[in-house]
């Protein structure tokens, strides 16, 4: 209900309001909205009504000026609480919710996708420079229908050579692993982000991983694995989509659309650092309990 307090807070305007309580009381409907807007104009509330008709409708900026519009420009501004902006446009119905993949798997999920259509839609790829030095595309091998995929980075020299993923050094230690599950090769599927070797095994660029990386999603959706665990950073930070290093969230449980994410050090690193197969091991320690393995035994 309004009252004077707008005016005690202005004592700097002389003019009083026209209470629609005043002695000469209304009486019909008229008479009282008459008094109401006397009452709003006196306290400058006119002005903003004035206000809001010309932000909608630019004519009303004209110069043609009411009597009231000249006698209100005279009146001290308004204080700033009281002009606050009030949309003119009608407010928009609320969107509705769409439960639908989001824009990355909208981009990348192909109708009946199978393991064999990507393999053809990578075909002889020149997509990226990594073309250029590769001997083989090293697209994935394994079961696929697999619980379990594990994701390097990009194949190295002996990959590169036989057009298979983790066949080296690192890939032997891989096996292993594997086989400390209690499971085997063919159990799992094991691929790579990009599918050409880098040159001297540098990590791949980020407009390599960029043009790859839409053929691994393809890969992950069609298998629809429980459990993917990524090797080594790359793998890590392609799938998460950070640039964090991977020994900030090494060992942690991720949800990566319908399957469980885990990152863990990369073999090759492992053969540089023997000390960290331990912390490995824990990690898929994890992945074992989550699948329901038990270990054959712990890799040496
Ligand atoms: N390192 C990888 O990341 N992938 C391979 O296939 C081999 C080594």
């Amino acid at each position: 209900m309004p009252c004077g307090i707008a005016l005690e807070k202005r004592p700097q305007q002389r003019v009083r309001a026209n209470l629609p309580m005043d002695s000469a009381r209304p009486q019909t409907p008229r008479e009282k909205l008459e008094a109401w807007l006397r009452y709003y104009n006196d306290l400058n509330i006119g002005e903003f009504y004035k206000d809001r008709v010309a932000r909608g409708n630019p004519a009303a900026l004209s110069p043609q000026r009411s009597d009231h519009a000249a006698t209100a420009s005279l009146r001290p501004a308004l204080p700033i609480a009281t002009q606050k902006v009030v949309p003119v446009t009608p407010a928009l119905p609320a969107l509705p919710i769409v439960n639908a993949p989001s824009l990355f798997e909208a981009i990348d999920r192909v109708e009946n996708d199978t393991l064999e259509r990507i393999r053809e839609d990578l075909g002889e790829c020149t997509r990226c420079r990594l073309h250029k030095q590769r001997n083989n595309i090293v697209f994935g091998v394994g079961n696929p229908r697999a619980e379990l995929v594990f994701v390097g980075e990009g194949p190295g020299h002996d990959e590169d050579v036989q057009g298979l993923p983790f066949v080296g050094r690192a890939g032997k230690l891989l096996t292993q692993m594997i086989e400390a599950m209690g499971l085997q090769r063919e159990d799992v599927y094991i691929c790579n982000v990009v599918k050409c070797r880098p040159p001297e095994n540098r990590k791949p660029e980020d407009d390599e991983v960029a043009t790859c990386s839409p053929y691994l999603h393809r890969q992950l959706e069609v298998i629809g694995p429980k459990a993917i665990v990524c090797l080594g950073g790359v793998a890590a930070q392609t799938l998460l989509g950070t640039k964090d290093p991977i020994s900030r969230y090494r060992g942690v449980w991720f949800d990566f659309r319908n399957a469980k994410l885990l990152a863990t050090y990369h073999p090759a690193y492992l053969l540089r650092n023997p000390n960290a197969k331990g912390e490995v091991w824990k990690d898929l320690q994890k992945v074992m309990t989550l699948l329901g393995l038990k270990a054959r035994k712990a890799p040496r």
